[in-house]
């Protein structure tokens, strides 16, 4: 039986691992320009955290988890997101006794059970950023502020900002029954998933794609519009911050969010460069989540990217680029002593601070030097029987050809003083 990976994953091949850790490395560079501290949490969690963080009526709770018993009979789930988890290790650690807000981002694996498409697997990739323990509308326009420098910062200039705010516990209920007046005056027009929706989520079909659902919502009441004072107020000050920093945005009373933690402001960041399917990650406030986990009551807001869809972002406006790094040096050799002394050089020079490519198999020279040619060695050192004997190595710089006698005693520091980063 051939073996192959499962459906909804993707090895990441060395040749494409160059691009991930360029990204990686702007996200953890932005995050911590903004006082952001990485955190680093389970790839598994009890369901519960899932279930009661996520929410049991959302899609990925009732439809998309990886749970499994485990051979104690615990029910685990691999973690579909990144929020739930980073509340229940601040309530764990008592992080709420710390200072505040705590102010925490994570890279990783996610996981849900998804119909794979471009751009989509069912382990996925997320980075995201929390802070937990302050209500301040300035926290929420940084929460909008710190994607758009990072894009800028990978080379993504095209892309709208979407906000909204759907308001709190106090005014919720009172515009979720507007809305499901509304909604309910107009079934024969929603599609069956609206139609449930409209029991347990109405707020979810603001968003649905469906082009009768569209045009059955097209005077819905707003969230914004119907929001309590506080709500209210909150909500202006995040519009006059992003207005403040020229941060330009569209009000877009349909974005809702699909996780039911959420409230007040919510926002996505949308890519102009994929088509209709290019939100580049989203996030808002979820103030009552922490409490209702277990912990005491604190407001907080965050955000969160897929990986994948970044890079599919990055690659289609050519603008990914890669960390990925060739050897400075490759030690070519011919003959049994030049080859044992080869090692020893190679050693040396890694030792020193170089990456060094050899050969390992005996092969022609010619072969050893367009394996070096096709590594992206800077230098070559040439290794034979009578170079040793007379304790010198030809070394070849790659870029011009041009050839130079040198004392093996000094060669080390011969290249370190000519190889670039
Ligand atoms: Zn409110
Ligand atoms: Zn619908």
């Amino acid at each position: 039986m051939e073996l192959f990976a499962p459906r909804g994953t993707n090895d990441i091949l060395p040749d494409a691992v160059g691009g991930w850790q360029y990204l990686e490395r702007i996200v953890r560079e932005t995050c911590e320009r903004y006082g952001y501290r990485e955190i680093r949490l389970p790839l598994f969690e009890h369901t519960e955290v899932f279930a009661r963080g996520v929410g049991e009526t959302t899609d990925i709770v009732e439809k998309e988890m990886y749970t499994f018993q485990d051979r104690s009979g615990r029910s685990l789930t691999l973690r579909p997101e990144g929020t739930a988890q980073v509340v229940r290790a601040f309530i764990e650690h008592k992080l709420y006794g710390k200072a505040l807000p705590f102010k925490v981002y994570y890279i990783g694996p996610m996981f849900r059970y998804e119909r794979p498409q471009k751009g989509r697997y069912r382990q996925f990739h997320q980075f995201g950023v929390e802070a937990l323990g302050s209500a301040s509308p300035l926290l929420d326009v940084e929460m909008i502020a710190l994607p758009i420098s990072l894009y800028r910062a990978a080379g993504l200039h095209e892309f709208e900002v979407h906000i909204n705010s759907i308001g709190c516990h106090v005014c919720r209920p009172a515009y979720r029954e507007k809305l499901t007046a509304y909604l309910s005056e107009r079934r024969e027009a929603l599609c069956p998933t609206c139609l449930e929706r409209l029991e347990r989520n109405p707020l979810r079909v603001l968003d649905c794609k469906n082009p009768g659902c569209r045009e059955a919502t097209e005077g819905a009441p707003k969230s914004h519009e119907h929001l309590c004072t506080e709500c209210h107020d909150h909500f202006s000050t995040v519009r006059a911050g992003l207005d403040a920093v020229g941060i330009r945005y569209v009000l877009n009373p349909r974005l809702v969010r699909g996780l039911d933690y959420y409230s007040r402001t919510v926002f996505e960041l949308i890519g102009l460069d994929l088509g209709a399917q290019d939100a580049l990650g989203g996030g808002g406030r979820y103030d009552g989540l922490v409490e209702q986990c277990g912990g005491p009551p604190t407001p907080a807001v965050g955000f969160a990217v897929g990986m994948e869809r970044l890079l599919l972002s990055l690659e289609a406006r050519d603008a990914l680029r890669s960390d990925g790094r060739a050897p400075q040096v490759y030690v070519a050799a011919l003959g049994d002593a030049a080859r044992s002394r080869a090692l020893e050089i190679a050693l040396a020079m890694r030792q020193a601070g170089l990456r060094t490519e050899l050969d390992y198999e005996d092969r022609s020279l010619k072969a050893q030097m367009r394996t070096a040619q096709r590594s992206g060695a800077q230098y070559v050192v040439i290794l034979g029987d009578d170079e040793l004997a007379a304790g010198r190595a030809a070394v070849r710089k790659m870029a011009t050809g041009e050839q130079s006698e040198v004392p093996l005693t000094g060669i080390v520091q011969w290249l370190e003083g000519r190889v670039n980063g």
